[in-house]
């Protein structure tokens, strides 16, 4: 596959693996995955509490690194940045949303969506006027000087959606981001979600465990169990078809 191009990836990992020592136990939190994200495209991450998901998210994050293994970003490796330019890398390159939302209590939320472009050291106006667009992207223009507490959980949920935009990184990382929320909200962050997908162009890697959501908004969906890639399904849109039948994730799914 393309390294560069329209159809680039964006998400390697080569056998990438993230165990912890505990005590006298090795935890295989992410066992041994490779897989390739094309540019673009939605993937859902799907899988049993404690299969891996949130650990996965994290490497391609750059929040932790891999035991073994590798993972490369839009041609980054991460193992060969340097601190500096991991910093650089999170800043621009992806944005993270989370199922706690993460705002900063004391803060406005004009301020929290501005803060990842003090980082940037980004002039003040500007900064102030692209937290604005931002935020009016995600339909909050109206709650600019309110603090996180005094909003609903979905109005908090895209106020975070706005602050992972505001750089314009290539690639949306979501970990549960619609858990804290009830259905309906929830679906308002999904159609976000898949907003910056389609017109902002953004590749989404989104971890949930409601399968239902991954049918409806992402192309793609990997499965883990126990730290292990099992199943690997495109979704072209139609119910019930896929490249192959759904099967339960385990020791019998599809090792890809
Ligand atoms: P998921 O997001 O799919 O629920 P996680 O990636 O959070 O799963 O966790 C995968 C496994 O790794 C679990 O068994 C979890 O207990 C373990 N794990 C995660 N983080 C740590 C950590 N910091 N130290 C030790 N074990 C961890
Ligand atoms: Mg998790």
């Amino acid at each position: 596959m393309d390294i560069s191009g329209p159809n680039s990836v964006a998400v390697r990992t080569e056998n990438v693996c993230r165990h912890y020592q505990m005590g006298e136990a090795l935890v295989r939190a992410v066992d041994g995955i490779s897989v390739d994200v094309r540019a673009g495209e939605f993937v859902a991450l799907l899988g049993a509490s404690g299969s891996g998901k949130s650990s996965l998210l994290n490497l391609v994050a750059g929040l932790d690194r891999p035991t073994s293994g590798a993972v490369i970003v839009h041609e980054n490796n991460l193992a060969e940045l340097s601190r500096e330019q991991l910093a650089k890398y999170r800043l621009h390159t992806v944005g993270m949303v989370f199922q706690s939302f993460n705002l900063i209590p004391r803060m406005s939320l004009l301020e929290n969506v501005e803060l990842p472009m003090r980082f940037a050291e980004v002039d003040r106006r500007e900064r102030s006027a692209l937290a604005r667009q931002s935020l009016e992207r995600v339909g909050l223009s109206g709650r600019l000087s309110h603090r996180p507490m005094e909003l609903s959980g979905g109005e908090q949920q895209r106020a975070s959606l706005a602050r992972a935009l505001i750089n314009r990184p290539k690639l949306l990382l979501a970990d549960e981001p619609t858990g804290n929320l009830d259905s309906r909200t929830g679906t308002e962050i999904m159609e976000l979600i898949r907003s910056f997908n389609q017109s902002l162009g953004m590749t989404v890697l989104m971890v949930t465990h409601e399968q239902a959501l991954a049918e409806k908004y992402a192309s793609r969906m990997l499965h883990l169990a126990d730290g292990k890639l099992v199943n690997d399904l495109s979704n072209d849109g139609v119910r019930g078809i896929s490249s192959e039948p759904m099967q339960a994730p385990g020791p019998g799914g599809k090792t890809q």
